[in-house]
């Protein structure tokens, strides 16, 4: 959180602490750790996070598996990505990851541009990673990332992707990196809280993002903690909040080592939207149960397609599309098998719909709807596709 006083915006219940372990049973699944989510807003510095966060009670050494790159279209747009970071960069020139996951995304980079790659990843799985590694100049680091270890590969750029929404002091972080040498580009994604917010998307939020961000409200981070911000923008249909800015060098002010700018402004009229979208997320939970509720009646069985983050949020936090799912369907071939975090539910692989099809399947994530009704298709499947 940032140091200013925030102003309550929104209790949304109890969630399992983390949204990415993977259960080998359903008793395993619903006996899981969980916490609140307490959402507050800082009308100084439009900063919301989750004031019951405790991050002495996360533990990322289970079976974990968050990865959206099953996605055809996820790998798309992150192609796209890889394409602008890497324009400009000399080959040879040395490329930073702050929590580089499994080392894929940095390995497709320098490979891009024929650059040096150096990730930091506490707990980093090498045995996981190399396949995705496939050559390419690449180091990981298993370890957190200080602004002195950063520093010392001399980075022509920084790129670190959701990572800000897990750390309970982030403009440290950001005040640390703004004090590399000058003229260093850094690339900072996060979800993007818009497109919560514009959904009205309840299952956006988790215990672990610990702080939530617009592009408007990460702009201005970026800008107090001492960047020259080059673009602040949503971006992949809206879902992340992406800042590309340039280091000015320890001597461009910023905030220092405390990270919390005394006198920020944020655009009123940011702030307003902030508060509207929390009240439209409460609306938005009004109508799901009203939906799920109509389905139950009529005694459809209904499949939740996609096992990722959102659902375990929907099913922690709605009982009644809990109560109305039967079952989870997922893409993704570690997920299968397992069990919904939380509440238990199973995730198969979507091919077992095609011997036993439902009447109807929630689309978890509305961005993959046309991918999911074409996949659907092919299994020879008629249901009602919808989401609320
Ligand atoms: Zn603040």
């Amino acid at each position: 959180m940032c140091a200013h006083p925030v102003e309550a915006l929104a209790s949304l219940g109890s969630v399992p602490v983390h949204v990415g372990l993977l259960w080998r049973s359903p008793d395993e699944a619903r006996s899981c750790p969980r916490g609140d989510l307490d959402l507050v807003l800082c009308p100084a510095c439009g900063h919301v996070a989750n004031a019951a966060f405790d991050p002495t009670r996360l533990d990322y050494t289970g079976d974990y598996d968050n990865a959206l790159h099953h996605s055809p279209r996820f790998l798309r747009w992150e192609a796209g990505l890889v394409a602008d970071l890497a324009t400009g960069l000399a080959p040879g020139a040395t490329v930073v990851e702050v929590g580089c996951g499994d080392g894929r995304f940095l390995a497709q980079l320098c490979r891009r541009a024929d650059l040096r790659g150096v990730g930091f990843e506490p707990g980093f799985n090498p045995v996981r990673a190399d396949a995705g590694l496939d050559g390419a100049d690449v180091t990981v680091v298993d370890d957190f990332a200080t602004p002195e270890a950063v520093a010392a590969h001399a980075p022509a750029l920084v790129v670190a992707r959701h990572v800000l929404e897990h750390l309970p002091a982030p403009g440290d972080f950001l005040a640390g990196m703004a004090a590399l040498a000058p003229g260093v580009r850094v690339y900072l994604e996060v979800p993007d809280l818009d497109f919560a917010l514009v959904r009205g998307a309840l299952e956006d939020f988790m215990y672990e993002h610990c702080g939530y961000y617009t592009a408007v409200t990460l702009g201005a981070a970026l800008r107090w903690a001492g960047f020259t911000v080059e673009k602040a923008e949503s971006t992949f249909d809206g879902m992340f909040a992406a800042v590309t800015a340039t280091t000015a060098g320890p001597a461009a002010g910023g905030t220092g080592g405390a990270g919390v700018p005394a006198d920020p402004a944020v655009d009123p009229g940011e702030l307003e939207r902030i508060r509207s979208g929390i009240a439209a997320i409460e609306e938005r939970i009004e109508r799901l149960v009203a939906e799920f509720a109509r389905r139950r009646r009529q005694g459809q069985r209904i499949v939740a397609w996609g096992g990722g983050a959102r659902t375990v949020g929907l099913l922690n936090l709605v009982a009644e599309a809990a109560l109305a799912i039967d079952l989870v369907v997922d893409i993704n071939p570690r997920k299968q098998g397992t069990f919904v975090t939380g509440t238990g539910h199973a995730i198969r692989a979507p091919s077992v719909l095609s011997t036993d099809p439902p009447d109807a399947v929630y689309v978890v994530n509305p961005a993959y709807r046309d991918e999911i009704t074409e996949m659907l298709t092919e299994l020879g499947v008629a249901a009602d596709v919808f989401s609320v």
